[in-house]
């Protein structure tokens, strides 16, 4: 099968075949617009400085060429191209290894430069030979092609077509070596894709990054020389290397630069506003998005087929509202009902049998409340939204918008549309889906920093305000509950599914890209967190 490239199709590269061969799954989730930036790949970009730069070629080379095979359908770059002066060209692909591996041309190289002669062949020259530099060992190596390596080459950018241009992603290698190599694995979570305990947890890069909260009125952050600089007035409240942040929280009058957000938003990095009383106003993210046909199965996903999520976001909530209040509190009353609740909610035939259950549960919850509260004053007569009628309340508040903000920078790393939700309506005109995923991590890390702050004294009553009988953070109270919260979202717990320990927050990311795994056809239903 050849196929000339075509605007509306995914375009075949050279790299691409070379993903494919690698993995098909991987070349999949490029073409979906997943990004990763690992060690690796850091180390080859550097390697490849000199030669993606045509100005600096030596005299009789080429440097940089970009090369087209119009039969075959795919297009590439080769490093380095001699001329040889006899009307004939040498190729030179350039290889960084790690010095004790040797300098040996795997099939995967021996695909990647059969693919740049035979497009160099396509377009009328004549290539006398071939070799791949190996940078770390100053060593060339030839690469003698057969006529079956460039069968091999062409079924090889046929069958990259064919995987590609699938609307549902390839399963995931099984238990493969490979997986613990690959670039794409933080994304791919081929393990968890089977809902079943983590055999061997491949450990992805730490990211080392921070979420930065603006939390101080009157403030304003830009960008200078590669850095985020806080400032109010001539002081400089904090500076952090661009590299190392994760996302911007801007809450209440704070203010940031346009030339920070734009910097942002090139880094795909995503920007939350909430108001002083802890409410998301809104957020900015990057135009790039990946997983574009599965956001389009999100919004055409009737509310029988996203049955299975709701369940398990409510299922998974009770569950964690019992825990919490088993651990901290008195939950005599109300644990063998709660538990009742999250079975019923687990099998439940209809969304709105769904949020029935999850009121009743609600309920049970709130009327324990209290319990959990150890401070002598702290008093919770029940939850009040908007407003907030109590410091508890407010402080709640807060918590859910902090965690909203999260989970809305967890949908959106993968794509997914945070309005178009399964459990909640969207025709509420708020973010659904990140209003869904929420709902299984409220009581673990909302409510549970909340309870701390407040027991271990971090939140006193000092730290509220009451404007016209409601309550509201003062700007010490705002600072220590994001503190708290911090040190919450970024404590590790025990993922109850796979057996592996992981950050609250990374475990946000993990269950937006288990939702992602139910639109894209690569697993087959959702489990949501359950603490035990
Ligand atoms: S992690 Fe494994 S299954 Fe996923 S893309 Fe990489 S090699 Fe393929």
């Amino acid at each position: 099968m050849s196929a000339p490239v075509q605007s509306d199709r995914p375009a075949i590269t050279i790299g691409l075949a070379a993903h494919h061969q690698f993995c098909p799954r991987r070349a999949w989730l490029e073409v979906a617009g997943e990004r990763t930036d690992t060690h690796q790949m850091a180390v080859g970009t550097a390697q490849h400085v000199n030669t993606d730069d045509p100005s600096s070629a030596r005299p009789g080379q080429l440097r940089a060429v970009d090369v087209t095979h119009s039969t075959w359908g795919y297009s590439g770059r080769c490093d380095t191209i001699e001329d040889l002066g006899d009307g004939t060209l040498r190729v030179l692909e350039y290889k960084a290894t790690p010095v004790r591996r040797r300098a040996e041309v795997t099939e995967a190289m021996r695909m990647q430069v059969a693919l740049q002669v035979a497009a160099l062949e396509d377009a009328g020259q004549v290539v006398r030979d071939q070799f791949v530099y190996f940078t770390e060992h100053r060593q060339r190596v030839p690469v003698t092609l057969t006529a079956k390596d460039f069968e091999a080459a062409h079924a090889l950018v046929d069958a990259t077509r064919q995987a590609v241009e699938s609307p549902f992603a390839p399963s995931a290698l099984e238990d493969d070596p490979r997986c613990e190599r690959c670039s794409h694995a933080s994304v791919c979570l081929p393990d968890e894709r089977a809902l079943a305990p983590v055999r061997r947890r491949i450990v992805v890069a730490d990211p080392d990054t921070q979420v930065v909260h603006l939390a101080t009125p009157g403030s304003r952050a830009s960008v200078r020389a590669g850095r985020l600089i806080v400032r109010k007035g001539d002081d400089e409240l904090t500076s952090v290397p661009l590299e190392r942040v994760q996302g911007v929280v801007v809450h209440g009058n704070a203010d940031l630069s346009g030339g920070l957000i734009r910097e942002l938003l090139w880094r795909q990095l995503s920007i939350v506003w909430c108001t002083g009383r802890g409410r998301v106003t809104g957020w900015a993210s990057s135009t790039d998005s990946p997983n574009g046909t599965a956001r389009a199965r999100q919004h055409a996903t009737t509310p029988e087929a996203g049955l299975n999520l709701a369940r398990e976001f409510i299922a998974a909530k009770i569950t964690n509202q019992a825990t919490l209040l088993r651990r901290n509190g008195d939950a005599a009353a109300s644990l063998a009902r709660l538990r009742q609740l999250s079975r019923t909610a687990a099998t439940a035939l209809s969304t709105d049998e769904v949020l029935g259950i999850e009121g009743e549960a609600a309920a049970l919850y709130f009327d324990g409340f209290q319990t959990m509260l150890r401070p002598a004053g702290v008093q919770f007569d029940g939850r009040t939204r908007r407003p907030a009628r109590d410091p508890v309340n407010a402080a709640l508040n807060y918590s859910y918008a902090l965690l909203l903000g999260d989970c809305i920078r967890a949908l959106r790393s993968c794509g997914l549309d945070p309005h178009i939700g399964f459990l909640h309506s969207s025709s509420r005109n708020k973010p659904a889906l990140a209003l869904d995923l929420l709902e299984e991590f409220r009581a673990p890390v909302a409510d549970s920093t909340v309870i701390r702050a407040f027991n271990n004294g971090e939140l006193t009553l000092d730290d509220f305000r009451a404007p016209l009988g409601t309550s509201a953070l003062t700007e010490r109270g705002r600072k220590a509950l994001i503190t708290s919260y911090e040190r919450r979202v970024l404590g590790e717990m025990t993922h109850p599914t796979f057996g592996y320990k992981v950050t609250w927050r990374r475990a946000m990311e993990i269950q937006a890209r288990l939702i992602l795994g139910v639109l894209d056809g690569s697993q087959p239903s959702y489990i949501g967190i359950r603490t035990r």
